[in-house]
């Protein structure tokens, strides 16, 4: 792990999160999509599916909404999982609604 990018995320301002995952996080979309490729740390592949996306708060901290957004690698089967500070208007996007699975996002992306 890059410790570098960990440091500047723990570092990272509450009134600043928004905008430092927005740099590296899609937020137009149903769900936050990377705009970064993806690269399996264990076998090299860069194909990987977009899995599974659920929302929850997060209590004691003042970025409350967040999103795991799991990949897993079509090569070596390894699921990655980010976790997302989204913004409010993410968060009600999704209405009543705090998951989706691949079968939800297939049709989405176009995976099929
Ligand atoms: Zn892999």
């Amino acid at each position: 792990m890059d410790k570098k990018i960990l440091d500047k995320f723990l570092d990272c301002a509450p009134e600043n999160v928004h905008e430092v995952c927005a740099s590296m996080w899609d937020m137009t979309s149903i769900v936050p999509f990377p705009k970064f490729d993806i690269v399996c740390s264990t076998c090299g592949c860069d194909k990987q599916i977009l899995r599974q996306v659920s929302y929850h708060t997060r209590t004691g901290s003042p970025s409350k909404l967040r999103a795991n957004v799991s990949f897993k690698c079509t090569k070596c089967s390894k699921v990655i999982i980010f976790g997302v500070v989204v913004p409010q208007e993410v968060w009600d996007r999704m209405g009543e609604r705090r998951g989706f699975s691949y079968h939800d996002l297939r049709h989405f992306y176009g995976y099929e």
